[in-house]
């Protein structure tokens, strides 16, 4: 049974619809469970694809994210693919669009022996100290790669940025449990099209903004919770645990304090003092009335960076 293409059948006398002259394609946005139907057929094979990944010291985990993100967008939105193979939004109802960006947190652990900047690797669910002695470690620093251009050039072909991150429960190589989350960023937003302006302006490198998830940018592009998922993960397939689920959830996700440096805490509060930090930091943020996004200017960045030489392992 495939809901999805159901769902487009049933909805196929609903597409003449005329708006500016173009034809809506649009399905409806699925229900939670068509959702974990779909969800599962990914992470069922997860399991195996962690066992081969370790007896073979591949990468097969968790595999097809791009796709993927691109799926569980399509699911959410009842917007359809564009196949445009990145030299357009992902996808469309044929009058406006969405970009679908899934970024993972399960990443090969490092140890900084390595020479220049190619650091030694292991995979996230192996346990083996470095040969120099030391342990690796677990690193988490995988960002969604939003194009500038695109969103300053079409942003009035834009909807959303559909942001997705998988992570995992523990930092550690027996760790079996993920946590899935589905944010929305309206392209509209004020603050995120600023973020995308100051990229696409002054980079001369680069138009590819990468978002931190969980950073300053993006609290402050005022982002949306729709869905989180837990996904339990067994030998044969994987349980999904339903956290959150709200696919017209409006409520922005407010900017918390820990990601603020000092002098944007003093902008909130200029009486606030910097002995006992975190205690006082704790204190302001209890009292502070409204999200620190509304209130705190972008970061200056010095967007053209050189990210040194990087060179291969073998
Ligand atoms: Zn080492």
């Amino acid at each position: 049974m495939n809901h999805f293409k159901d769902n487009i059948e049933s909805n196929k006398q609903n597409k003449s619809v005329k708006e500016k002259g173009n034809i809506i394609k649009q399905v409806k946005p699925c229900s939670y469970d068509e959702f974990i139907f779909e969800f599962k057929t990914w992470t069922d094979t997860w399991y195996r694809k962690i066992q081969l990944s370790v007896d073979r010291n591949l990468s097969l985990f968790p595999g097809n994210t791009g796709d993927y993100g691109e799926l569980f967008g399509s699911l959410i939105t009842g917007k359809l693919g564009t196949q445009s193979g990145g030299s357009g939004f992902d996808l469309s109802n044929g009058v406006t669009a969405d970009e679908a960006k899934m970024c993972i947190w399960v990443q090969p652990q490092k140890c900084k022996c390595g020479t220049d900047k190619q650091q030694k690797t292991l995979s996230f669910f192996k346990n083996e100290k470095c040969e120099c002695g030391r342990d690796f470690k677990y690193v988490h620093d995988s960002r969604w790669g939003i194009d500038s251009k695109a969103g300053v050039e079409y942003n009035d072909l834009l909807d959303n940025y559909i942001i997705q991150l998988i992570e995992p429960v523990k930092y550690s190589h027996d760790n079996m449990e993920f946590i899935y989350s589905c944010y929305f960023i309206d392209g509209k937003d004020k603050n995120f099209h600023e973020y995308l302006v100051n990229q696409n302006e002054k980079s001369n490198k680069s138009n590819n903004c990468n978002l931190v998830p969980y950073s300053f940018d993006f609290y402050r592009g005022h982002p949306k919770l729709k869905v989180r998922l837990n996904i339990i993960l067994t030998e044969n397939d994987s349980i999904i645990e339903k956290v959150f689920w709200n696919l017209n959830n409006e409520k922005v996700e407010k900017m918390p304090f820990s990601v603020l440096k000092q002098n944007e805490i003093l902008l909130l509060d200029n009486s606030f003092k910097v002995v006992n930090i975190k205690e006082n930091l704790m204190n302001l943020e209890k009292n502070f009335n409204g999200n620190p996004a509304d209130f705190l200017p972008l970061r200056n960045k010095n967007l053209d960076k050189d990210r040194g030489v990087t060179s291969r392992k073998i």
